[in-house]
């Protein structure tokens, strides 16, 4: 898979997704992340991607023709399994499950806004999707765009060392089942400053550990994240 980053600060990837897992991953191929400096298709000589918001107001936008003509050249043929997304604070929630529909795309194109944001042209007449990484907001797109990667790159196969280990997470429809947290794990020492590790884990007794942690994986989902259980993440 193809992971294609626009913005107006190419540096910042250097070091987010250059660790553990994504690293190896574009080292043997399976994932290739290109970034795109938006400013490689300004024509001025200030190199300018922003302008004022008519209407007045605070702040500078991202201008849409750099945006439009970087998309159009980075993606010259778009299809159903090419798609282009923009960050943005105003877009629907980005999950596990978006997550995993994406992983099934041959390139993401994903779009980082700055300043106070980007055209609304941008929204309505490009892009296939507007994506947030939360109820927050963050002083640019490029976090949410690394967490992105970094989310649907460890779905790819071949990228976690141990396929099962999606299986056994957190909002996974398989495993502990029905989206739910995953469930509280511990290791070695078995006693550490007195609080003890749940005597069931070091029994050797596999049926009891799965009920145990099913059991407990409801139980952290029902503290945590009750929403959950009234059926939010598929
Ligand atoms: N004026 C906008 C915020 C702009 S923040 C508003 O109130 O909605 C600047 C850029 O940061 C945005 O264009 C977007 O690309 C990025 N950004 C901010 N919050 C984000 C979030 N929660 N998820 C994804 N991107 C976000």
């Amino acid at each position: 898979m193809i992971f294609h980053i626009l913005t107006i600060f190419p540096e910042f990837f250097r070091g987010p997704l250059e660790h553990g897992v994504v690293a190896k991953a574009r080292e043997s191929g399976v994932l290739d992340i290109r970034v795109h400096n938006l400013r490689d298709w300004t024509y001025d000589r200030h190199k300018t991607v922003d302008d004022r918001p008519f209407g007045g107001g605070e702040g500078m936008l991202l201008k849409p023709e750099p945006v439009f003509e970087g998309v159009e050249a980075i993606l010259p043929h778009r299809g159903a399994a090419a798609q282009v997304v923009l960050l943005s604070a105003q877009g629907r929630l980005f999950d596990q499950g978006l997550a995993r529909s994406w992983s099934g795309l041959s390139e993401l194109l994903l779009i980082c806004g700055r300043y106070e944001g980007v055209d609304e042209r941008v929204s309505e007449h490009l892009v296939d999707d507007e994506v947030s990484i939360g109820d927050f907001v963050l002083s640019g797109g490029e976090l949410a765009a690394a967490v992105m990667v970094d989310v649907v790159a460890r779905l790819l196969p071949g990228v976690l060392g141990n396929e099962a280990s999606r299986v056994w997470e957190s909002f996974s429809a398989e495993g502990h089942g029905r989206g739910l947290l995953d469930c509280p794990q511990y290791t070695r020492p078995a006693e550490f400053r007195g609080w003890k590790v749940p005597e069931v884990l070091l029994s050797g007794h596999h049926g009891e550990i799965r009920k145990w942690r099913r059991q407990a994986a409801e139980e952290k989902t029902a503290r945590m994240r009750p929403d959950l259980l009234r059926g939010g993440n598929e």
